[in-house]
């Protein structure tokens, strides 16, 4: 039984060993033996690096990952790792990168691997005086960034540019300061908020203002990754599928009630392959979805054209800051392997991997929308966790998932009613 009178405050908490957290968790919520179990199992992930990766440590939430087959980037063939729990994701990538296999596959470049980090700069009566003052310093704000970070400097990043901004905001003008850092291999974080505020007692100084934040910006924008890929007619179903491809489009380019779930979809393919990876889904999301307001009006990430012979060309541009080095992605065994899984030399070249697959998730999505629907594919993989949840074990989950497919009613309570009836015959 769950003790409802229990308190949150735990002084402490975070000095307990994990088995003694697990068990005091485990009175409180009334777990029983298999749940107090299931806790203290981390799986994959040894139980002394999670203990360091997060405070309060307890387990791990395992989250299924599969291969995403049928990738051609740059004229190479790729294995991608997707780590995710909705159940067409996978699949829609293999069927998307199946139809442009044979036209080539996906064309892919970068931007860059540069970063932004902010520093918020108050209380100057003067904003445009004041920015001209810092701009005037970009050689020693230079100076001050690059010796934050030696081993950044030594592999041929580091401080690249300067940007400064008068904002109006509610509190009046703000002079905000842009330092613009070439993170190369890392996701950068880390090295160009270590950077912000070295800086910041600077600037204040020069100014005579206050300084407030100090942090990188996930609007990445000098970080952009960009696939592109022509899908033959043909191959697709022909005109009139890739016209009705085109129309989903469309109405995702101007709707932003459409737009959202559209890139939703994008970003279905483009976690996945983060999250497998240790990378950083929340900066890449956000990144995301300001990139698709920069305009001012939330819209499509990806863009859908038709070529002069008639073919579906799709391509995509997006914030992509993701590293090889730093946060998760050398600490959990299960990126490192998804890593080497993909081969890739750089954190430019997953990056542009990570753009390719979201570009396949969308064609996947709009062709399914466009026209069987989206839920006969989701349905009938999906068919397939409401049997498991129905209760069917081994040869009775495909069984009862066909029945259900069949039926043309994936339901829980039909899945019970079928799989007492098949464990009746
Ligand atoms: P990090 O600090 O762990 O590693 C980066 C450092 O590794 C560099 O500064 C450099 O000194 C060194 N390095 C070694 N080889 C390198 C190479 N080949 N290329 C580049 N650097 C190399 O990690 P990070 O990438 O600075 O930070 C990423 C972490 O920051 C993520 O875990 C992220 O979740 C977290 N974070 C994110 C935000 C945000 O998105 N708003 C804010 C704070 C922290």
């Amino acid at each position: 039984m769950n003790n409802a009178n229990y308190s949150s405050r735990i002084s402490g908490f975070h000095k307990k060993s994990v088995d003694e957290r697990i068990a005091l968790i485990a009175d409180m919520a009334g777990l029983n033996d298999t749940e107090r179990a299931l806790m203290g199992n981390s799986g994959n992930l040894d139980q002394e690096i999670g203990n360091h990766m997060i405070e309060n440590f307890l387990g791990t939430m395992t989250i299924p990952v599969g291969i995403a087959t049928n990738m051609k980037v740059d004229g190479r063939d790729v294995l991608v790792p997707m780590a995710t729990e909705e159940s067409s994701v996978v699949a829609a990538v293999c069927n998307a990168a199946r139809q442009s296999y044979d036209n080539g596959g996906f064309i892919t470049s970068m931007s860059g691997t540069r970063m932004i980090a902010q520093i918020q700069l108050v209380q100057v009566s003067d904003p445009y005086h004041a920015r001209m003052a810092i701009l005037e310093r970009k050689e020693d704000i230079r100076l001050i960034c690059d010796a934050c970070d030696p081993m950044l400097i030594k592999l041929g990043g580091g401080f690249r540019e300067l940007e400064v901004r008068v904002i109006d905001t509610l509190s009046g003008p703000m002079v905000i300061t842009h330092i613009i850092v070439d993170t190369l291999d890392a996701m950068g974080a880390n090295a160009v908020n270590t950077m912000a505020e070295k800086l910041a007692p600077f600037i204040a100084q020069w100014t005579g203002g206050r300084t407030y934040l100090r942090i990188l910006s996930n609007l990445a924008d000098h970080r952009l990754a960009r696939a592109r890929c022509v899908w033959r007619s043909e191959d697709i179903g022909g005109a009139d599928v890739r016209d009705g491809m085109l129309l989903a489009y469309h109405f995702a380019e101007a709707d932003p009630y459409r737009a959202a779930t559209h890139n939703k979809g994008i970003m279905n393919g483009i976690s996945a392959v983060v999250l497998a990876t240790g990378n950083d889904t929340r900066a890449v999301e956000s990144g995301a979805h300001a990139y698709a307001s920069r305009h001012g009006r939330y819209t499509s990430l990806t863009r859908w054209e038709v070529t002069n012979e008639g073919h579906l060309a799709g391509s995509i541009e997006v914030p992509m800051a993701v590293g090889l080095i730093g946060g998760a992605t050398k600490l959990h065994p299960m990126a490192k392997t998804a890593l080497k899984i993909l081969n890739v030399q750089s954190a430019s070249e997953l990056a542009r991997i990570i753009a390719a697959v979201g570009l396949a998730q969308n064609f996947a999505a709009i062709k399914a929308l466009a026209t069987t629907g989206i839920q006969k594919g989701h349905m009938s993989l999906h068919s397939h966790n409401i049997a498991m949840m129905a209760g069917a074990v081994g040869h009775e989950v495909d069984q009862l998932a066909q029945i259900l497919v069949a039926k043309g009613m994936v339901r829980l309570d039909i899945a019970e009613k079928e799989l007492a009836l098949i464990r009746g015959s």
